[in-house]
């Protein structure tokens, strides 16, 4: 009966993608693919469902590297269920988990690196999820930050206690959240520095035939930087990927990535000039040949299962931004 669903879900696909001259691109994001199940990110994508989620890839749609798609976008000629896999931050476990499914299933992909946080980096809401994971506690003060009381007693607390965190510092100026960041770390022990690619690792995935895009140095929300320190940002992150993989970065993802309110049109119009060809953002939707190739949609496919995956995709295939 699943399998009867799903090869059904896949004749759809044809049907949703537009007709020649309008068809479209969807682009997938992820972050991490963890080894095995995390309770503190209970709903990431964890190795063996991003394996189906490549072999669903692989069986019904056409992946494409980011810049043969875009080639193909504007001339028209995008063949059909074109898709576009990418990867947001630099986790390592892009390198040793969903490498080596990238290739088994032939998928090429772009990952979108924060320099600043090779061979070592910890991202402040990994500082903030690894804090937490070690709080034993059954509750926890968090007046400091503007929060109350918050639970810590079961691992599901723990976890949604960490999330209402992240969600709260987010979008709190820079040196706000840092302080909040900080205050939450001092409550842990050793916090772990392996969560992000070491150089070797991005040399690894450019070897192995993988695009290396630009996401700044430090991840911030750009619209909360002045306008220098926000080209700055980028711009340097461009030039360190450049400097060790020895290749041009022509692919640039807005950091948090919602348009008008993480970037602004002045970030979007610095782009080409900074030597970028393209850029994409985390509103949803799929591409055409009209869209803005400087903020192109994408979309985060979480399901698990691969009918529902399947159904997904074809409604992401008909909102076309
Ligand atoms: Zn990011």
């Amino acid at each position: 009966m699943k399998n009867l669903t799903l090869s059904t879900l896949a004749r759809l696909l044809p049907l949703a993608c537009g007709r020649r001259s309008a068809r479209r691109l969807a682009i997938l994001i992820y972050h991490r693919v963890l080894a095995s199940g995390d309770f503190m990110r209970s709903d990431v994508v964890d190795e063996a469902r991003f394996e189906w989620h490549m072999e669903l890839l692989r069986s019904f749609f056409n992946p494409l590297s980011l810049a043969a798609a875009l080639d193909l976008l504007k001339t028209g000629d995008l063949p059909p269920a074109s898709v576009c896999v990418t990867f947001d931050d630099g986790y390592a476990d892009n390198v040793e988990v969903a490498l080596p499914i990238l290739k088994k299933w032939d998928i090429p992909a772009t990952f979108f690196i924060s320099s600043g946080y090779l061979d070592g980096g910890r991202m402040w809401n990994d500082t903030i999820l690894e804090s937490f994971r070690q709080l034993e506690a059954k509750d926890i003060d968090l007046s400091s930050i503007g929060m109350g009381v918050q639970p810590l007693a079961t691992e599901n607390a723990r976890r949604d206690t960490a999330q209402r965190v992240i969600d709260a510092l987010k979008h709190r100026p820079p040196e706000q959240r840092s302080a909040g960041t900080r205050f939450i770390a001092s409550m842990a022990s050793e916090l772990p520095d392996d969560l992000m690619m070491s150089g070797a690792q991005v040399k690894k995935l450019v070897d192995a035939g993988m695009e290396i895009g630009g996401h700044t140095v430090s991840h911030p929300i750009l619209a909360a930087l002045d306008r220098e320190e926000a080209r700055r940002e980028i711009l340097d992150g461009k030039n360190a990927l450049e400097k060790l993989t020895g290749k041009s970065v022509s692919f640039f993802a807005y950091p948090n990535g919602k348009p008008g309110r993480d970037y602004t049109d002045f970030h979007r119009r610095i782009l080409p000039g900074l030597g970028f060809k393209a850029a994409v953002s985390t509103h949803w939707g799929v591409s055409t040949v009209g869209s803005d190739i400087w903020q192109l949609p994408r979309f985060t496919p979480w399901d698990k299962n691969p009918a529902q995956f399947m159904l997904r995709m074809i409604r992401n295939y008909q909102d076309v931004q």
